[in-house]
């Protein structure tokens, strides 16, 4: 949310944005890019804004610590991912790479695994080459959201010695804002709005390429990897509050 915007008015706003979008586009291909695209403008526009005479974040290319938590991301964002692997996937291959062979190893390892197991088992997340993330442009905002005042705290953290870390509080809410204002507009319009564990839910949008169309016709296909520590029924009661308050 920009300076002089609430959070409840940017909740409003990218909520209106999103039920447009579902408006203008449900049932078609095109939606996916009209919800992400937008909420990922947004979400940088906004980080900006806040950040604005914060101190600089540590973090930096090369270092992918926090990458080997358990990511979640919305059903767009898993199947606008499975386009992105399938149309990189011809040109890797030819250097012997496949990001979806490199999503199942990681996904035997993960499958059905909660949050606190993740950061036992340290498994590291399918994208990372050389320390960075191959799939930066389109990766989910769970990722967007995390970022570090203290490389050197996000190290011990990983490896056990404390469990505080000074994440960036800005790019954590406005993460959540962004997310939620789009997980309310999927459910007003008949979407399956859930949080799904990326691994698992990316390989089966990989495996079937049937499944986007179905999720786009009001299924909710990738059902089995939701997270399951999320409350639904209190989820969607604050939404309903949330939109009460912004009418
Ligand atoms: S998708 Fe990219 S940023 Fe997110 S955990 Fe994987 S490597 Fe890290």
């Amino acid at each position: 949310m920009e300076a002089a915007l609430s959070a409840i008015d940017f909740f409003r706003q990218m909520h209106g944005h999103y039920r447009l979008a579902i408006e203008r586009f449900q049932g078609r291909a095109m939606l996916l890019d009209a919800l992400l695209q937008g909420a990922w403008q947004r979400f940088d526009e906004n980080v900006a804004v806040q950040c604005e005479g914060l101190p600089e974040l540590d973090c930096h290319k090369g270092c992918a610590t926090c990458c080997t938590l358990r990511v979640t991301a919305t059903a767009p964002e898993v199947f606008m991912l499975a386009r992105f692997i399938r149309a990189v996937s011809p040109g890797l291959a030819r250097h012997g790479i496949s990001l979806r062979d490199q999503v199942a190893q990681a996904n035997v390892s993960t499958c059905g695994r909660g949050e606190s197991d993740r950061v036992v088992i340290r498994q590291r997340c399918p994208f990372i080459a050389q320390g960075a993330c191959v799939i930066y442009q389109v990766r989910p905002l769970a990722c967007r959201g995390l970022a570090s005042y203290d490389r050197k705290a996000c190290a011990q953290a990983a490896s056990g010695k404390i469990d505080q870390i000074p994440y960036s509080e800005p790019h954590m809410r406005v993460r959540s804002l962004v997310q939620n204002a789009l997980q309310s507009a999927l459910r007003d319009g008949g979407l399956a709005w859930a949080s799904y564990e990326l691994n698992q839910s990316l390989q089966m949008a990989l495996d079937d390429t049937g499944l986007e169309q179905r999720w786009l016709q009001g299924e909710d296909v990738l059902r089995v990897a939701q997270v399951s520590e999320v409350d639904e029924a209190e989820m969607a009661a604050t939404f309903d509050k949330l939109k009460q308050v912004a009418s």
